[in-house]
């Protein structure tokens, strides 16, 4: 039998909470006290409202592990999107670059042929040569497949197609069927193979390295051909209003993910901030259901506080978000109100030309309404355009 002998309380004076530290004992064995701890099983939900009668699924569409050049498993990334509050991660190992294979055969010497090399794990600025690309591209998924049975996530089949960044540049492949298929050493047919499996193409950090958006010429012609369906607004502390734009003339879906290569805890957790996620409005957490949704476009991305996407789908992710009661009324039916917001999400109101006003999760503002309980605000962190935030002019 196990008590609990000495509840105690630590007050930091550089956290800003207070935290409690057990110490639980064996009744039996005296010899070993034990922590009370937060275990791997803990996972911080990130709560949103259903919006249009659709879920909201929290996302991340890009993510390397050690088959590519990540520095973890398949199975640590599956349990970091859980504790992180995910529902849904894509496993997209770069096609062209894997960096620990040269490190994993060398450890395996004794097992594979002396002369055993890795081959083409390092392609993105020359073309193969004949013998193509030898690692099982599938594998990694399989992995996260396998692991995520146990946290009800459901993983995305996907592949970072990984060319020279400057002209070229770098688009994931998801829902691929199988990632084995999609090399060629003609960045075009890569395309048109991931394409044949019924994948989806995303263009990904699409200024990285580059002093613009401006597209180079073959990146002209791969969105010319219709290849791209998605855009990356924001990829890891990368954000580029100039996508929004672009995602609203060429119809793509919008995204924001981590691809994350180390920890999320490093650059997110550490931070206090929730890992970067792409909002998907589905009717299911299925691959089907959640394809659809990228197909019509029903996402907005989200990265350090600030939401991009559709106007009218940023004003729906707001309004279900936020309730709004009528407290008193006044002189000419000004009322007084309280909108409290029921979500996880910050919001950054601006009321008139008055100074920001943060709308905290799950608080309430206090505020009064102009004549015959008109409220308009215009909400900052939330971007439907390069340089435009949603306008609400509500009747209260
Ligand atoms: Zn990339
Ligand atoms: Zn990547």
């Amino acid at each position: 039998m196990k008590r609990v002998i000495l509840p105690l309380l630590f007050l930091s004076i550089a956290a800003t909470e207070v935290s409690a530290q057990f110490y639980y004992q064996d009744a039996n064995n005296v010899d070993m006290i034990r922590h009370a701890r937060q275990t791997g099983a803990v996972r911080r939900e990130i709560i949103l409202p259903q919006v249009n009668g659709y879920n909201v699924y929290k996302a991340d569409l890009h993510t390397h592990t050690i088959y590519s050049d990540g520095d973890c498993t398949p199975e640590y990334r599956v349990k970091e999107a859980w504790n992180n509050g995910l529902d849904v991660l894509a496993i997209t190992e770069h096609i062209e670059y894997r960096k620990h294979e040269g490190n994993m055969i060398a450890f395996l010497k004794g097992y594979v042929k002396p002369d055993a090399q890795a081959v083409n794990y390092n392609i993105i600025r020359k073309a193969a040569d004949e013998k193509g690309i030898q690692s099982d591209l599938n594998l990694a998924v399989k992995l996260a497949q396998k692991a995520a049975k146990g946290y009800g996530i459901t993983i995305i089949p996907g592949a970072e197609i990984t060319r020279e960044p400057i002209t070229i540049g770098h688009y994931n492949a998801l829902f691929t069927q199988d990632n084995n298929t999609l090399y060629d050493t003609d960045p075009m047919k890569s395309f048109v193979n991931a394409r044949k499996q019924g994948a989806l193409i995303m263009h990904n950090h699409p200024g990285w390295r580059r002093k613009s958006l401006e597209h180079p010429e073959l990146e002209k012609a791969i969105y010319e051909k219709g290849f791209i369906d998605g855009i990356e607004i924001m990829n890891g502390s990368e954000f580029y209003p100039k996508a929004i734009t672009r995602a609203h003339e060429q119809k793509l879906f919008v995204s924001a993910n981590t691809d994350v290569h180390n920890s999320t805890y490093e650059q997110y957790i550490l931070n206090n901030c929730f890992r970067n996620m792409t909002f998907i409005f589905a009717k299911e957490n299925t691959l089907e259901a959640l394809k659809e949704a990228l197909v019509n476009r029903r996402t907005l991305a989200y990265a350090y506080g600030s939401l991009a996407g559709e106007e009218q789908l940023l004003k729906d992710f707001f309004q279900a978000s936020v309730s709004y009661k009528v407290i008193s009324e006044g002189k000419n039916r000004k009322k007084n109100i309280v909108m409290t917001n029921l979500s996880s999400m910050t919001y950054l109101l601006r009321f008139g030309n008055g100074n920001p006003i943060l709308l905290e999760p799950f608080s309430s503002l206090k505020r009064t309404t102009g004549e015959g309980g008109t409220l308009s605000f215009t909400v900052e962190n939330l971007w439907q355009s390069e340089n435009e935030h949603p306008k609400l002019e509500l009747n209260l």
